[in-house]
């Protein structure tokens, strides 16, 4: 069975660019915009599956995250982006969470009847993150934001499907841990589409080139030998690698 795979533009971020690259060894002082995007799966009966959610608000990326300009346009909602492709937000189904960083998970509840799939080692990691408060970009947080987390684990809640390690949702689709990678919980998601196996690999890679065919560790991980282990067995798992923050990623994403 193989599903046809849409971008979902969901606003902007402007970042440093030595997030690219493991430890920030870069000469690169430079800032770069950059997607936030998520992905519309449909199957070939029809069904609706969503692949991350965006972030909450570009403010709060600012406020409580201590980040860089963020933007969202009202052309960028996820029901906005969604509808480019006849799809309402009620119509999905499944949402599956790479991991649960603010721009990942910002806007589950705008998803009424899906089933939320994150692994528990994740939402555990986001209802406790071990972020230094003295930080000056993250601070306690780490980039998980609390409002998330609180959405999760209570208005929400009944709707959450706590997986811990690999498992298939739908035939097809392949959910697949690789902890404390770029978060201690993420998940890599393996979508069966005519042009083979594409791995929307949220952010373990952040440029196809540099993380995969150079195999150089992007800068923010957890642990060195897990994050390299992942990204070759990405490698070797995907014919097509879909980084979350890449521009590229909205045209090679664009399957079927
Ligand atoms: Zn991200």
């Amino acid at each position: 069975m193989n599903y046809r795979i849409r971008p979902l533009l969901l606003g902007e971020a402007e970042v440093p660019n030595v997030l690219d690259i493991f430890w920030s060894l870069s000469t690169d002082r430079g800032r770069s915009s950059v997607p936030i995007l998520a992905f519309l799966l449909i199957a070939p009966d029809g069904e609706a599956i969503v692949v991350d959610c965006g972030m909450r608000d570009p403010q709060r990326a600012i406020d409580v995250h201590r980040l860089g300009p963020h933007s969202c346009s009202p052309e960028q909602s996820l029901p906005a982006q969604l509808r480019l492709h006849g799809v309402r937000p009620e119509d999905v189904n499944t949402l599956i969470l790479t991991h649960l960083h603010y721009d990942h998970c910002g806007n589950c509840a705008q998803l009424p009847n899906a089933r939320i799939i994150v692994q528990r080692t994740e939402l555990m990691a986001a209802a406790a993150p071990m972020g230094p408060a003295a930080l000056p970009i993250g601070g306690k947080s780490l980039f998980y934001d609390r409002a998330d987390v609180a959405e999760l684990v209570d208005p929400l809640w009944d709707r959450v499907v706590l997986i811990e390690g690999d498992h298939m949702p739908l035939p097809g689709i392949d959910c697949v841990l690789y902890d404390h990678t770029h978060t201690p919980g993420h998940q890599c998601v393996y979508v069966r589409t005519e042009k083979g196996v594409a791995a929307i690999v949220g952010d373990i890679a952040r440029k196809v080139d540099l993380n995969i065919t150079q195999a150089i560790p992007p800068g923010i991980y957890y642990d060195l030998e897990k994050m390299r282990r992942a990204l070759a067995d990405i490698s070797r798992r995907a014919d097509l690698v879909l980084p979350t923050h890449d521009w590229d990623t909205l045209e090679r994403g664009r399957i079927g």
